[in-house]
């Protein structure tokens, strides 16, 4: 089981995102995302973005991570790697969130090499759904 405390072999990560980038539906922009995430158990969960002819709908290839998270038994996201057109991109602002949910302050982002807490990437994120109360107390 992967944890903060071992180390996360970001060349792997990194290379399971550039693998997911030859998946990706772009014919609109072209601009070919891969993301690949490590989970608290150790998987490496990829995903690729999928855009479509209304361009507002089009999936971030960490939507795509999280549907495969939720399918192959969930889990914690410990690290993320994203590469668009063979280059390095961190998630998009709306994704941060996403992950945050995921993976909380100390998932760590590899942020041109440097892996950077989502705490850093997303200060003052809106709270995970574990810090809501129920008002009716049901
Ligand atoms: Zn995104």
């Amino acid at each position: 089981m992967a944890t903060p405390a071992q180390p996360i072999d970001w060349q792997t990560l990194r290379t399971a995102a550039r693998a997911a980038q030859q998946h990706s539906y772009a014919p609109y922009s072209k601009f070919r995302v891969g993301a690949a995430a490590l989970i608290d158990d150790g998987r490496i969960i990829p995903g690729c973005n999928v855009e479509n002819a209304s361009y507002g709908l089009t999936l971030c290839a960490e939507c795509a991570i999280l549907g495969a998270l939720f399918m192959s038994g969930g889990g914690r996201i410990i690290a993320v790697a994203c590469v668009g057109n063979d280059t390095d991109v961190t998630p998009c602002g709306r994704c941060r969130q996403l992950l945050w949910e995921h993976g909380g302050a100390n998932l760590l982002v590899d942020v041109e090499g440097t892996p950077t807490p989502l705490s850093i990437l997303l200060p003052a994120a809106f709270p995970e759904h574990s810090n809501f109360e129920n008002p009716s107390g049901s």
